[in-house]
């Protein structure tokens, strides 16, 4: 019988799970001033808020644009990243211009870096995927060489782990989205932060006129259906779930007051799910074959899923069941919708491809027990053998 249900269960890739408690606080009348909630917990000066990450960088990338008067118009971003990264460039109607990674570590490949930047750079994106730490000193010299501002996409590495400084307060702004699947995942919201640009975020700052009931709607019922028993119900609609898609088309809105106050009240929870997913990467490292591993754990946060390099692999359905998915379909380069955008076209970036190709992630969140981190792990490991055979 347990093993019957087994069968049925589908285990969400990313949980919503913030307090219940917080969700309600949403039809609270008294008004939360998440931005300064936020500075204090990351020791940052200056915070604002959007609807979403991607309106917060289109906008502050139209800011930049402004305060250089079109000398420069092209955005550095990861070879292999978020397509709303791409999108937010492309709207701000900026030339998309990429960096390559290294396979072997997912961090940036500073060689590629220092090609591609030039003096019609405006800005650098750096990123820290999966919550996995990027080192950025490389990159803030070139970025500070050829006077192009320095976006720390911090939307994967949301907390506090043993660094000095948390990440998103190291470049001249910081990214942090809080939408489905990134490490606070209250169901939307973007914050932007800086130490020394004030002037830039008073101009790039946006109001909303929304109360942000519908979202906390949503919300609430994202994680209520994110139940293994239930699950398959939103895996079997065409809802675009966990779908990557280029849209330079988003609205541009501000963060309804509403959510301001979910935000703050799942803060407290950050560091608790933060350690959850530490605790079931360990499991990941421990037992699944160092080959095909990316990550040392102690260069991570929030490692908000696990990453494994997997050769001649298809997903399959069991391995969806369990959570397991690939990530972004293909690199930035590669993406058809994306080429009109691009400044370099050639495929210059061999490793975002090879990213592409062979990236697995599994899950860390909080649905994810002991006991399931280890079935999953070998489930991979079955999984590399049998391909090997074939
Ligand atoms: C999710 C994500 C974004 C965009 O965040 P939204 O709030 O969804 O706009 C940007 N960069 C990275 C690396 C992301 O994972």
């Amino acid at each position: 019988m347990l093993k019957f249900l087994k069968n049925l269960a589908w285990y969400p890739p990313a949980e919503t799970k913030i307090p219940w408690s917080a969700i309600l606080s949403t039809f609270n009348r008294e008004p939360v001033d998440f931005k300064s909630v936020l500075c204090n917990y990351l020791n940052v000066k200056h915070c604002i808020l959007a609807e979403s990450a991607r309106v917060l960088l289109y906008k502050l990338l139209l800011s930049l644009k402004e305060r250089e008067g079109g000398n420069r118009d092209e955005v550095l971003i990861p070879g292999y990243t978020c397509y709303s990264v791409a999108a937010s460039v492309a709207k701000a109607g900026l030339k998309i211009a990429v960096y390559d990674l290294d396979p072997s570590t997912l961090f940036a490949d500073v060689d590629s870096l220092r090609r591609a930047i030039s003096e019609k750079t405006l800005a650098v994106v750096a990123q820290h995927l999966f919550g996995i730490l990027s080192p950025l000193d490389e990159i803030i010299n070139s970025t500070q060489q050829h006077g192009a501002y320095l976006i720390e996409d911090a939307a994967q590495a949301f907390g506090k782990g043993n660094e000095l400084r948390a990440p998103g307060t190291l470049g001249d702004f910081g990214l942090f989205s809080f939408g489905r699947g990134k490490p606070l995942p209250v169901g939307g919201g973007g914050a932007l932060v800086s130490n020394s640009h004030q002037d830039i975020l008073n101009i790039t700052q946006i109001g909303s006129e929304e109360k942000g009931y519908k979202q906390a709607i949503v919300t609430a019922a994202t994680q209520a259906i994110s139940k293994p028993y239930l699950y398959w119900i939103p895996e079997m609609l065409p809802l675009g779930l966990g779908e990557t898609v280029f849209d330079p088309d988003f609205n541009v809105e501000g963060l309804p007051r509403a959510m301001e106050s979910m935000m703050a009240m799942s803060l407290p929870s950050l560091d608790r799910l933060n350690q959850h997913r530490r605790k079931i990467s360990d499991i990941y490292s421990e037992m699944i074959d160092p080959k095909l591993q990316v990550l040392n754990s102690d260069q991570a946060t929030s490692i908000i899923r696990f990453p494994v390099m997997l050769t001649n692999t298809m997903l399959d359905k069991k391995m969806k069941r369990y959570g397991i998915r690939q990530m972004y379909p293909h690199s930035i380069v590669d993406e058809i919708s994306i080429k009109p955008h691009l400044r370099n076209k050639q495929g210059l970036t061999p490793g975002a491809t090879e990213i592409a190709e062979k990236l697995f992630t599994l899950p860390t969140h909080i649905g994810i027990d002991e006991r399931m981190a280890k079935d999953i792990s070998i489930l991979v490991q079955k999984t590399v053998r049998q391909d090997l055979q074939d």
